[in-house]
């Protein structure tokens, strides 16, 4: 029995055969040629079959995932079609009169050269798509293609794993992820969670694996090669253990979630597209307390249009029927980019053009969204809810393109909500005047992601800083204790639908602060309800 300690990706205890996947090796020779015009036809019709692939991938993300994962392909589909790489291909095939594939291999290796030594963890898990893109080109130039594929339900051992590859694999042959490289915000460390699958990164795989039984401890970061009987025994009682605790949780559906006093606390569930709705659903969730309409935007190739946001949010409001749904308006900016925005470089993008920022210098844009958040709003219990405000006059201009839009939806006779407008408190500034602010809305939500970040001066995409990122700060918990209590004075409602309503650590905590709604993921939902119910 050998012992491996890694990182934990997922959660969850898998026990099973080892599949070790290497990706083919093949060698790319390189070959001089007169015929360039050839070579460019070729690595067109090449670009044009990795596209098509895409696309398939694309749609089955959307079916077997959610529209982030998609959202994965389709910026492979954008970086296909990259000014920098393909330039540097060109170049390579015309100036040295050689073949397409060697041109694309060697680009390749350049550009993950570069972004593999940024000591920036996005840039460096960025690698993982050059590497998928370039290969994809190679194998429609060379005709051949990857595979990953298990006939029985397997431990997938691999040096590391590109996000296509983790999507292309047969989930019900699929117990495990064990992987050398990938980080916590890798492309394919989110696939995992989203597939709902025990992984374990940081072990070196070795071929010799294959085949073997094996642990994997997700939610310890564990890997055990040929575990001996008694840990074998140990591991499946840990496993029974698992499924009967989520069995009792399942009794608590249907449960109203009630804490200290008989208060009832609102426990909604965050969303980032229709899917996540479902999952609320399926785990009981109250209501919807935070829509993050930028996942629905990143999940297309171009900026949705009225019609097309509008019936994206009707649909996820009859879905949860009279249940409320809250819909944030577009935060895109900082790490969530829309390649078709073509926002420019910011030095310090965590504090640039973000959010509201971005929303209030382009009114359009903003009234396009609230238009159809309000014609959603004739059809249930909508709220809409604006991210990332610092000021009350951000506030009122925000509130005043909202007029705007529902004297012209008034005008033209279209149906309307006249729905509740709520505000994010993620910003120190917005907590601290949280009393002249609950004057101008319906509610507060607080983003404890953000608010950490800011309050903190710490960045929350950086990992190297993890020690350090500590939303249990006594500053964060003052922000958000007088946020509550100047909801209150104010005779409105304070929720928390940042990462912090999820900490089973705490949520007892800050219920007994008076907080009247917590919005977690789906799959939390019947956690926190029964860490805030108990005695
Ligand atoms: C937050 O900042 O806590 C929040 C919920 O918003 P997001 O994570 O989308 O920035
Ligand atoms: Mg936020």
């Amino acid at each position: 029995m050998e012992i491996f300690k890694g990182n934990k990706i997922n959660g969850g205890i898998a026990i099973g055969n080892v599949l070790f996947y290497s990706r083919e090796q093949r060698k790319i020779v390189r070959r001089r040629t007169e015929n360039i015009k050839e070579e460019f036809s070729k690595l067109e019709a090449a670009k044009r079959e990795a596209a098509l692939q895409l696309e398939e991938l694309r749609r089955r993300a959307y079916e077997q995932t959610d529209a982030r994962n998609a959202q994965i392909f389709e910026s492979h589909l954008v970086l296909l079609e990259d000014y920098d790489l393909n330039t540097a291909i060109a170049d390579i095939i015309k100036n040295q009169g050689v073949n397409a594939e060697y041109a694309v291999a060697i680009t390749g290796d350049r550009f993950v050269a570069r972004f593999e030594n940024m000591e920036d963890e996005y840039f460096s898990a960025r690698c993982e798509d050059i590497r998928d893109i370039t290969e994809r080109v190679i194998d429609a130039l060379m005709g051949g293609a990857r595979r990953l594929e298990a006939s029985e339900p397997s431990i997938i051992a691999a040096h590391d794993l590109t996000p296509s590859e983790t999507l292309r694999t047969d989930r019900t042959k699929l117990l495990a992820f064990v992987t050398q490289k990938g980080s916590v915000s890798s492309h394919t460390a989110i696939l995992s969670r989203a597939m709902n699958i025990p992984a374990v990164s940081g072990i070196e795989v070795r071929a010799e694996w294959d085949e073997r039984l094996a642990i994997v401890d997700g939610h310890n970061g564990i890997f055990i090669l040929e575990p001996d009987e008694e840990t074998l025994e140990s591991y499946r009682g840990l496993q029974r253990n698992d499924e009967h605790q989520e069995r009792l949780l399942g009794r608590l559906k249907g449960v109203k979630t009630v804490v200290g006093n008989g208060r009832r606390l609102n426990l909604y569930a965050n969303a980032g597209s229709l899917e996540d709705i479902d999952a609320a659903l399926g785990n009981d969730a109250e209501g919807i307390g935070l829509l993050r309409t930028e996942f629905i935007f990143m999940g297309s190739a171009q900026m949705p249009t009225e019609q097309q946001q509008f019936e994206i949010y009707r649909k996820a409001v009859q879905k949860m029927a009279d249940k409320k749904v809250i819909i944030r308006t577009l935060d895109i900016g900082a790490d969530k980019q829309l390649p078709y925005m073509a926002l420019g470089r910011e030095d310090n993008p965590a504090m640039g053009c973000r959010a509201i920022r971005l929303c209030l210098t382009r009114p359009e844009m903003l009234k396009t969204q609230l238009r159809a958040i309000f014609r959603a709003g004739a059809y249930g219990n909508v709220a809409v809810m604006y991210p990332m405000i610092a000021s009350v006059e951000e506030v009122r201009r925000v509130k005043r393109l909202a007029s705007e839009v529902k004297e012209e939806l008034a005008r033209e006779n279209t149906a309307y909500g006249n729905i509740e407008q709520g505000i994010m408190i993620e910003t120190p500034a917005a907590a601290i005047i949280s009393d002249i602010l609950a004057k101008e809305v319906d509610f507060f939500s607080i983003g404890t992601n953000d608010l950490t970040q800011y309050a903190l001066a710490i960045d929350r995409q950086n990992s190297g800083l993890a020690q350090f990122f500590n939303p249990h700060h006594e500053a964060v918990l003052r922000l958000i204790k007088m946020t509550v209590d100047n909801a209150h004075a104010a005779g409105i409602w304070a929720g928390i639908c940042g990462e912090l309503a999820s900490d089973l650590s705490i949520v007892k905590d800050l219920a007994d602060m008076g907080v009247d709604e917590l919005s977690v993921a789906a799959g939390m939902v019947l956690r926190v309800r029964k860490a805030v119910m108990e005695k």
